[in-house]
Order: structure tokens, then sequence, then C-alpha cells
């Protein structure tokens, strides 16, 4: 009902002086029911049924009103918008026949306003029809005069513009929602973070902003399909709006990620309750399609105006505190610190010099033994990358290796690995010890697709013999896509090369797989072996681990082994081989060489 944004204010009078009183005759004479006029070489175009004729041909809404207000002529447009015919709508007040209740008084002033020459032209507002539909109709107005400037009558033409105005406000819609969970995209999140830190800096008010990634989307994405994956956003999406106020803003950033801003906040713990609500709600089970699901949340709290001061270090703290909340082990919330910066800003730098690695000749192969518990030889070694920069010094594997995994430089890496463990272990084979060496693989290198083509050609270049060579790949890596990984692990097979999945015992495996895998042996992660004296549960898990490898004629390997405890302890339980410190730490080539060619 307001005026069209942009249109002019005319103010001033805008009418057609045509001689009000002619028209007023004319408009009279067009009776109930006139026949459309025929047009032939005699038609008067001042007949009125020709005019009429004319105003019915009109696509545009053309409406005539006396200066009481009452319906003095309409259309067919009119008629096929309103759903009346003119007949049963001539003489009544607009207000009273074709306007929505809340609108009559505002439309009663803007007529009185036209009457007094105090108006804009251009209008918008919504016609009733006759079955209750709502059209909005977008009028042009104009008035007639008597010819000594009083207005006789009032003429209003209109675009039915309905259409129009839903098209712009679903365009209006996705523009600021995501169409999948209907809640605020990115960009609105943006106005509403700034629009929350205009008024906290205003009022000197905090805020909270909570960053929240799902922990087991991507598995359910992976193995149960994208559907299964948007409809556990969707329901993600419609659960967490539950868990805080109205006033809040829920929004979906993109993929699993969500973040929540809780304006005007009196203490940080109003952001940990929420973040400790928004868990307990996202851990309970998921039904997607019959499957029950358990998803969790990682989150990540940043703070106004500790953490920040403008949008994106807040959002990039809170990130960052997400990350360390992953990190934790997940389904739990950390705030931001400023130590968090600290490992973040570590972690791009390690990046950067990682891509570097490799052309700079920084990484190494230590060698690690393996014994076998019956007659206490080596059998095996597994071959360990370490990156030695000259800034950072030895950097663990555990903190470069996934590092290089999520940047896929771990494609290369890993290659470099093979390459050198076989060139390097041929050393060993020429010397007559038939030992075997293991290298790991990691998740990304076991699904890239040029994976068998450089196993065989770094064999090939190698010379090594392939039966000597063992690739070690964890039980989540196989397990996830489980068909498809049974197709490249045969493939592998068929190379002559073994199979051990590492760290068993920490992931889920399902025995059904674990029986179509063709695998030669399991390690047992180091974190059952290193209780195993002391801890009745490690005890029964590495027992039953033994046993069912056995059973399904696989070889066991025990990780981690450090103490004569263990060692016995392992062999009264019939486990075949082991890794630890109590034999070797890893050591460098030469030194593996020289402890090898010693031994035997
Ligand atoms: P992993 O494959 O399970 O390797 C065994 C890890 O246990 C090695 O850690 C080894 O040094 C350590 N270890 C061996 N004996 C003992 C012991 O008695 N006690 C304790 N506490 N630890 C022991 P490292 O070398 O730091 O490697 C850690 C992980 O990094 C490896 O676990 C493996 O998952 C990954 N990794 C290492 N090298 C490579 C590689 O070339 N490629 C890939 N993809 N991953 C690698
Ligand atoms: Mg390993
Ligand atoms: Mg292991």
């Amino acid at each position: 009902m307001k005026p069209e944004a942009g249109a002019p204010d005319v103010g001033a009078r805008e009418h057609i002086n045509a001689g009000g009183d002619k028209i007023y005759s004319m408009i009279d004479e067009i009776g109930e029911g006139d026949p459309l006029c025929t047009v032939n070489d005699d038609v008067n175009l001042d007949d009125t049924n020709f005019l009429s004729a004319v105003l019915d041909t009109i696509g545009a809404l053309v409406l005539v009103l006396d200066i009481e207000g009452r319906i003095i002529r309409f259309n067919h447009a009119c008629e096929d918008v309103s759903g009346y015919r003119f007949e049963e709508l001539k003489g009544q007040f607009i207000w009273e026949a074709l306007i929505r209740d809340e609108d009559v008084d505002e439309i009663r002033a803007y007529f009185q306003n036209i009457l007094n020459g105090q108006y804009s032209r251009n209008y918008q507002n919504v016609l009733m029809s006759r079955s209750g539909g709502q059209r909005l109709i977008s009028w042009t107005n104009t008035t007639l005069d008597d010819g000594s400037g009083r207005v006789v009558f009032v003429i209003a033409t209109g675009i039915d513009i309905t259409e129009r105005k839903l098209t712009e406000q679903r365009l209006e819609y996705l523009a600021h929602f995501d169409s999948l969970t209907d809640l605020p995209n990115r960009t609105l999140f943006y106005d509403r973070l700034s629009h929350t830190l205009g008024q906290s800096r205003r009022y000197n008010q905090m805020f909270a902003l909570l960053f929240i990634d799902l922990d087991g989307f991507k598995f359910v994405n992976d193995t149960l399909g994208h559907d299964m994956g948007d409809l556990l956003l969707k329901m993600a999406a419609k659960t967490l709006p539950e868990c805080v106020r109205e006033s809040d803003t829920v929004a979906h950033v993109g993929g699993d990620e969500f973040v929540v801003i809780l304006p005007v906040i009196s203490k940080a713990r109003a952001a940990s309750l929420v973040s400790q609500k928004i868990i307990e709600a996202l851990a309970k089970p998921f039904y997607l399609d019959g499957h029950e699901c358990f998803v969790g949340a990682s989150i990540g709290i940043s703070i106004y105006p500790t953490d920040g001061d403008d949008v994106d270090t807040l959002l990039k703290n809170s990130d960052i505190a997400m990350y360390q909340a992953k990190d934790q082990g997940r389904n739990n919330y950390q705030f931001y610190n400023s130590d968090m910066n600290t490992r973040a800003l570590r972690r791009l730098k390690l990046e950067n010099n990682l891509r570097k690695a490799l052309e700079k000749n920084e990484f190494t192969l230590h060698y690690q033994p393996k014994v076998n518990l019956i007659n206490g030889e080596f059998t095996g070694t597994e071959a360990l990358v370490r990156w030695q920069n000259p800034h950072y010094g030895l950097v663990s594997p555990v903190e470069f290796i996934p590092l290089a995994e999520e940047t896929g430089l771990i494609i290369s890496i890993g290659e470099w690995v093979l390459r050198t463990a076989c060139s390097q272990s041929v050393a060993w084979q020429k010397q007559g010890y038939g030992i075997i060496t293991a290298v790991n693989l990691s998740a990304r290198q076991f699904k890239s697709s040029g994976l068998i083509y450089t196993i065989e050609s770094i064999l090939q270049e190698s010379g090594f013999n392939p039966e000597y060579l063992e690739l070690e790949l964890t039980e989540s890596v196989v397990m996830e896509e489980a068909e498809n990984a049974i197709k490249i692990l045969r493939l592998i097979k068929n190379m002559g090369i073994h199979i051990a999945i590492d760290d068993f015992g920490m992931g889920y495996s399902s025995l059904s797989y674990l029986k179509r895998f063709p695998i030669d042996r399991l390690k047992i992660d180091k974190s059952f072996v290193r209780d195993i004296t002391t801890d009745p549960d490690d005890e029964a898990i590495v027992t039953a681990i033994i046993a069912m490898a056995h059973s399904l004629k696989l070889h066991v390997t025990a990780e981690g082994v450090e103490t004569v405890d263990q060692l016995e302890f392992l062999r009264t339980l019939n486990c075949d081989e082991a890794q630890g410190y109590l034999f070797s730490r890893p050591v460098e080539f030469e030194s593996f060489k020289e402890l090898l060619f010693k031994k035997h």
C-alpha cells in the first residue's frame, strides 16, 4: 500500500481535462449488456460503444470511480482479475467491493488525497477477487475535471504484478537463504554478523559466534550417498534452531558447516551452555531412510570483543577453535585462545614448507624391525618417513602426514616413500635377506586413481621383488567404501604384494568384510599393547584379535612393544610378531643395515 519506490511524487494535480460532462454522459450511456460494436465503414469514432469496446481490448485494468469512490466503469481486464462482472459492482464503493479490510482506511485516505491533488500517481495495492484470491496491482491514477478544475472522475489503470512480485521474492529468498536447509546462507549470515557487530560496538556489548562442523557427515555421504547426506543436513538444520533463541541466527555456510550468532551475552558461559545443548542434540541418532546414524558436532567459539574486533577475525578464530575441538576427539566445544592462533600459524607455515620439502630433499626414511616371536628373528621392517626441516627441526609424521593428506601433497610424498623404500630395500634383498619391507599408505593415496600404475612402475624401476613388499592401510581406509576397497586390494594382491591392516582395533571393522579382504596381516594398535599386562580390558581385546586373526588365517603383529613383560605376555597369547622400542627404535637406513647384518 505504499507508493512504489522511485515513483515520482507528483503532488500537483495530474489530470486530463477532456470536458468532464461529455465523458460523464458517455459513460452513462454505456448500459448493461451493450454489444461490442462491429467495426465497419460507418463507424463513429466518438461512439460510446466503440470507445467501450476499445477499453475492453486493453490488457491493463481500467477502473473509473466517481468522486465518492463508487465504481462507474471497469473493463474486461478488471473482470478477469476480480472475477466479478462489471454489472455486479457498478455503483459500489471501491473499498467495499475489492479491498481487504485491513487496507480500507489507507485506501480511503489515499483517495481523499487524489481529490485534493496531493497524491503520487503510482500506487500498489492488493485487489480481492470474488474467490477470495489476492492480486497485487500496480496502478497509475489520474483525474478528470469538469474544465473548471473540479475533479469529477478518478481513472485508474493497473497491471497485475503478482507473479513478478513472487519471482522477485523468490530471487530475494534465494540470494539470502540456503535452498537445501532453508537457513540463512553465507551472504545473509555476513549481513547479520556485521549488524550484530555494529550494535555491540555501539552499546558496548558482548556477543558469541559458534562455528559448528558435523563430525560424521562425510562418512554418511560416502557410505549412504549424497541424498542421505543432504537429508542429514536438513535434519541437523532443523535441530539447531531448537537449541537457540529466536533472536539468535543459525546459518548454513557450506558443506557440513553451520554458524550461530548469539547476540548480547553477559558472559562467555552462555556460549558454552548453548554449545553443550547443540552437542547433545546432535549426538542423538538420526534416522535416515531406515538407517540409524550417529553424527556429532565439533564447535569452535569466538567472543566479541576479546577474540576479534571485526567480522573476518571473529569468523577465522571460531574456525580455528572448531579445528581444535575436532583434534580433541570431536563432540566437544572449544573457546578460541591465542595459543590456537600460534598453532594455526605453525600449521600454515608448515604447510608452506611441506610444499617445498620434496624438492629440497628434506625427507628421509627410518626403518624399524619386526621380530618373529617364536625364533626371535627379524622378519621384516617398517619404513617410516621423517621430515627434517632447517627451521622446524624434525617434524613428526603424526603432525605432517595429516597436513599432507589434507593438501594432497601426500600423493607425491607417498610416491617418494615407496620409491625410496623399494630402492633401499634392494640392498638387503641382494644380500639374500628375505625380510619384508612394509610401507604405509594413507587414505588419499589408496583412493588415488594412479595408485596401481605408480606401484607397478616403482617395482619395475627398482627391481624390487614384490613378494617382499607389504603395504599397510588403516582399518577405516579399507572399511570406508569396502566394496571398492576389495577391488583395489585384489589388484595389489595380484602383483604379489602383501597387505596389512595397521592400527587394528581403533576403527570399526565389519567381520564379514574382513573375511573378504585379501589381507595377510593385522597389526594390533599400540594403545592396546601398552597396558596389556595391567588392564584386563586390553588383555581381552588383544586375546580376541589374535584368536580371530588366526581363525581367518592372518598373521598378527603387535605394535609398540616396549617391555619384556609385554613381550612375554604376547608370546603366551600366540602372537606371531612384534615391533617396538624393546627391539629397536626406527633407525636410519645405514644403521638398519648394520643392525640387520649383525643380527644374522
Ligand atoms: P604407524 O604406521 O602405526 O607406525 C608406528 C609408529 O609407532 C611409528 O611412529 C613408530 O615410531 C612408533 N613406535 C614404534 N615402536 C614404538 C614403541 O615401542 N612405543 C611407541 N610409543 N611408539 C612406537 P611414527 O614414525 O612417529 O609414525 C607415526 C605414524 O605416522 C605411523 O603410524 C603412520 O601412520 C604415519 N606414517 C609414518 N610414516 C609414514 C609414511 O611413509 N606414509 C604414511 N602414509 N604414513 C606414515
Ligand atoms: Mg604402519
Ligand atoms: Mg600402527
